[in-house]
């Protein structure tokens, strides 16, 4: 954690980061963001997964991608 030497904007809340704000350094996408914030950050990368619903059979594909039609063939 170190603090805000400039303002910014917060890539995961989109408000402003305020010189002297504690922030941290998302690994992932190397964005300086909120310190409450690079949790957040995580929580929507997890629910932004590929979670598609099949147009045929209507399930949630599982993390593989594979749903009931799939099972069928
Ligand atoms: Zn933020
Ligand atoms: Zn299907």
């Amino acid at each position: 954690m170190i603090t805000a030497r400039f303002t910014a904007a917060c890539p995961a809340c989109a408000l402003t980061i305020a010189e002297g704000t504690p922030i941290e350094q998302d690994p992932a996408s190397r964005q300086w963001v909120h310190l409450g914030c690079l949790e957040e950050l995580r929580d929507t990368r997890l629910s932004e997964a590929p979670r598609t619903v099949c147009p045929v059979c209507h399930t949630v594909r599982s993390v593989t991608g594979a749903c009931m039609c799939e099972e069928d063939a």
